[in-house]
């Protein structure tokens, strides 16, 4: 299969790298829509959000536990924002579930 965030989180592909453990990897986002971007993927590859089943569902928890904690280290005590685009309406471009840790600057609502 030819996942490019497969590549990044088994280290095939070079990236900036935040965090990692048994089943999650964090790295810098290669083209940042904030001062701090950060995607945190599962090393399993599932294609989206849609894709989240009672089988694995368990990453969903660890990367939540992940983003908290690369929050705090990035000091981003004012607030951050976690997206999660899922599907091409949604303007999922990487086909490999990953969440966007976007903060250092205020954010509107509703997202565009
Ligand atoms: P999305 O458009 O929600 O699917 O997000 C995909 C994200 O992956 C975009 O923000 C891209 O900038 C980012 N991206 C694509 N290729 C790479 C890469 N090789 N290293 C880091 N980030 C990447
Ligand atoms: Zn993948």
């Amino acid at each position: 299969m030819d996942c490019i965030f497969c590549g990044i989180a088994k280290g095939d592909i070079p990236s900036k790298k935040v965090y990692e453990d048994d089943n999650v990897f964090a790295f810098y986002d290669i083209s940042p829509q904030s001062p701090v971007h950060i995607l945190i993927i599962p090393k399993a590859h599932i294609v989206s959000a849609a894709e989240i089943t009672s089988e694995n569902s368990s990453v969903v928890a660890r990367i939540f536990e992940a983003a908290a904690k690369i929050a705090r280290d990035a000091g981003l005590s004012e607030g951050f924002r976690i997206v999660s685009n899922c599907g091409d309406s949604a303007g999922q471009t990487v086909k490999h579930l990953h969440f966007h840790l976007l903060g250092g600057r205020d954010f509107t609502w509703p997202p565009g």
